[in-house]
Formats: structure tokens, C-alpha cells, sequence
């Protein structure tokens, strides 16, 4: 067996799926005792884990490319992830990668990575936000048709781990030193629906529960179909390991948007789940994607948006401008709205975005809650401590590493909140 040595660098666009996809790259560079590099001009391999989910995205994976062969001349340049799964003659065409890997061709990864042929197992690793914190993949692809998305295109069909393996990946993680972990996938809330006998993503919480890993679980991103009583219930229960926290996807605030997009909801169903999400759930964080300039969007349309999500009990927005996807449906859809108007839209709502983010901390301030210290500091060498409810507070002197009880003790113009031990 041959053993390279070397070093890496490993750069991740995209979503925590992505960071999850590079942290198995990186496991693969370890198992021939290769070690991470910040700069790439000393690395023997670069792996540039690209996205697709807008045309920036792609922009940026080819600049990336480019980049690392100009800092880099001899190097080993593999580009991994969306982009490489949904136009791999196109990177190899216009980038100088060496080896393009797409996701269906992942077997093929480790012969990418170090240019061997034999086979090489990695052990599932963690990709850490911070020492503390990490994520991991209990569910990939997504079996939904939205017609501006091109993911099910590059991920596939919803697939999900089996709960045994993703409670074993768990305490893994609890024996490395890991407090937190957030699930990730592409549609997580549809976890367990391919598997025999048929599952749900609540079966997958209560297995979670009861093993009793010893860690807080940040359950992210779930589709609004997917956010069910059963799941508000467990997380009403079980706050400690199931942080109230929940990011659910709204796109348009208009049912004649959201049907031109081909979700499978309206307006009325998804305020009903954010509201049953508020009543069940104490102080839980509920945050929401939103995409403006979805072709055909009107100013009337916009307008309403605004409107439906100054109603909602929103803690954040996530703003997305709409970006036409090659082999979309949307993209073949007429009135494509023009970019400084996108901008303008993106711009409002951001702004909206803010100021529920300020209201909902103020709502706080004066509260003990229970944060995990991160292994980072504020600028005056306080300890950054995220709460259950995804607010950071500076608190000095917080054990990084520990899940401590911390008092909201006032709220600084950009949003940060600063605190004390309680
Ligand atoms: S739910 Fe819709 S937007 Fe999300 S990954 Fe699936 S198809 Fe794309």
C-alpha cells in the first residue's frame, strides 16, 4: 500500500450538507496521514466542494478553481459536490481541475483524492461548526418537485439513514467532545419514508431521546408538511436535547406564487404550522427562507409577502434572490423579474429580517436559558454562547465546551446580545 503524505485544503461552498460531504473528503486525505492546511499554495491537494443551488454559486466554484491552480501550480485540484454532480463536463471544460467527482460517483472519491486504485474506508467524521458543535447526515436527496430548484436534479431521490446507525454516529460524536449536533440533509423532514416499514422523522427523535447520547440536538431545516404535532410535542418535552429551534421554508407569502413554484402548501396551511409551532413550543426560534423575484412575482405579490411575514411570529429570515437553475421548470417561466428589482425586494426584506431578529431578542433580555460555550470569542474575549433558541450572547468567563445557564442581559445595536453566567 502506498503512503502519501502531504497536506490539504479542503474548501466547502454551500450548505451544511456540503460541509458534511467535505468533512468525509477530509477523512479520506487522513486515513494516509495527510493533515489540513489553511494555505493552499502548501497543499498537495485541493478539494473545491462546489454548489449549484444559484448561478453565483456556480460562478464561485470556477473562480475558486481557477484560484487554487494560480496559488498552486502543482497541486492535486479535485472539485467535488453539486455543481460537479450537475455539469461535470462543463467543469472539466472551463476550470483546471484535475478530477471532477460528482455525488452519484462518490465511490470514485477516494481514487480522486489521493490517486490510488485500492479501495479506502474512512470512519464517518464529524463536520465540526466548532470544537462543540458539529452536523451530521441522516437524510440526503429529496423526492419534491419545486419548480425552481435544481437539487433533486444533483442529490437524488430522498434516502435516509437508518436510525440505529445515525443514534451510533451520534455517540461517536458525544465520545469526541461534541455537545451539539445539528441533522442535515436536503429534506430532512421526509426521513424515514423510504425505508421498510415506512418511518417518520418523530420515530427518529424518540430513538434519539431515548438513547440518551448526551448531546442537544439542532433539528434545522424541516418543510413545512413535515413540521407535525408529534415532532412540537417531543421538542415541548425534551427542550434540553431537542432545542426549540426551527427553520422552515416559506419561499412566497402569496398562494399564486407558491403554486407557480409547485410547493406543496399555501399561505394558510404554513401560517397554521408556524403558530402551532409558537403555542407548543416555549421560546422556540422559528426562522424562514424566502425568495424574491421568482419570475412573474408582481409588486402586489411582493407587497403581500411582506405583509404575510409581519404577521408571523418570525425570529429570522433567510433571503434568498431567485436565481434561474438550468433544467428548471421555472426557468422556462415568463416575466422573469428584472435584477435591480430582485435587489430592491431582497433589500426590504432583509431589512424585515432585522427587525424580527431585534424583537425577538428584546423579548428575551432579562431571561436565563441554557447556551453551549463555543470555543469562540467576542471581540472583548467574552465567550460566544449560543442558546437552545439560536441567539449568541458574549458572556465572559462562559467554560467553552459547556452547556451553561445564562442571564440576557442587554442587546447592542448589531443584534448582539450580551450576558453573564447565571
Ligand atoms: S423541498 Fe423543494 S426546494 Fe427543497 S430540495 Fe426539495 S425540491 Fe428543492
Amino acid at each position: 500500500m502506498s503512503e502519501p503524505t502531504g497536506r490539504f485544503h479542503v474548501v466547502t461552498l454551500g450548505c451544511k450538507l456540503n460541509q458534511f460531504d467535505s468533512a468525509q473528503s477530509e477523512a479520506i486525505l487522513r486515513t494516509r496521514a495527510m493533515e489540513p492546511t489553511d494555505d493552499p499554495r502548501l497543499a498537495d491537494v485541493i478539494v473545491v466542494n462546489t454548489c449549484t443551488v444559484t448561478g453565483r454559486a456556480d460562478a464561485e466554484g470556477r473562480r475558486l478553481l481557477r484560484r487554487m491552480r494560480r496559488l498552486n501550480p502543482r497541486a492535486r485540484i479535485v472539485a467535488t459536490g453539486c455543481y460537479a454532480e450537475r455539469a461535470p463536463d462543463e467543469l472539466r471544460r472551463v476550470t483546471p481541475a484535475d478530477a471532477v467527482v460528482g455525488h452519484r460517483d462518490r465511490a470514485r472519491l477516494p481514487q480522486a483524492l489521493l490517486g490510488v486504485d485500492e479501495c479506502v474506508t474512512a470512519p464517518l467524521a464529524p463536520s465540526l461548526a466548532d470544537r462543540s458543535r458539529g452536523w451530521l447526515r441522516v437524510q440526503e436527496g429529496c423526492d419534491l418537485r419545486c419548480s425552481y430548484c435544481v437539487i433533486p436534479q444533483v442529490r437524488g431521490p430522498g434516502r435516509s439513514v437508518p436510525a440505529d446507525e445515525v443514534v451510533a454516529q451520534l455517540r461517536t460524536f458525544a465520545e469526541r467532545g461534541v455537545r451539539e449536533v445539528g441533522l442535515t440533509g436536503v429534506n430532512v423532514g421526509a426521513w424515514g419514508g423510504d425505508l421498510t416499514p415506512r418511518r417518520r422523522l418523530a420515530d427518529l427523535l424518540e430513538a434519539i431521546v431515548r438513547a440518551d447520547v448526551g448531546l442537544r440536538i439542532r433539528l434545522n431545516s424541516l418543510e413545512p408538511r413535515t413540521v407535525t404535532d408529534e415532532i412540537l410535542a417531543l421538542m415541548r418535552e425534551h427542550p434540553r436535547v431537542l432545542v426549540p429551534h426551527l427553520q422552515i421554508p416559506l419561499q412566497s407569502g402569496t398562494d399564486s406564487v407558491l403554486a407557480r413554484m409547485s410547493r406543496n402548501y399555501r399561505t394558510a396551511f404554513y401560517r397554521e404550522r408556524i403558530l402551532a409551532a409558537a403555542a407548543a413550543v416555549p421560546d422556540i426560534c422559528l426562522g424562514a427562507d424566502v425568495i424574491t423575484g421568482f419570475p412573474g412575482e408582481t409588486d402586489a405579490e411582493h407587497d403581500a409577502t411582506v405583509r404575510f411575514l409581519e404577521s408571523l411570529p418570525l425570529a429570522y429570515l433567510h433571503v434568498f434572490s431567485y436565481s434561474r437553475r438550468p433544467g428548471t421548470r421555472a426557468a422556462e417561466l415568463p416575466g422573469q423579474v428584472a435584477p435591480h428589482e430582485i435587489k430592491r425586494r431582497t433589500t426590504r426584506l432583509r431589512a424585515l429580517g432585522a427587525r424580527k431578529g431585534r424583537a425577538f431578542r428584546e423579548r428575551l433580555l432579562g431571561r436565563t436559558l441554557d447556551g453551549l460555550a463555543l470555543h469562540a470569542h467576542g471581540p472583548c474575549g467574552a465567550t460566544r454562547v449560543l442558546t437552545g433558541n439560536y441567539v449568541e450572547v458574549l458572556v465572559p468567563g462562559a467554560p467553552c465546551g459547556e452547556v451553561v445557564a445564562v442571564r440576557l442581559e442587554r442587546l447592542e445595536d448589531d443584534l448582539v446580545v450580551r450576558g453573564a453566567l447565571a
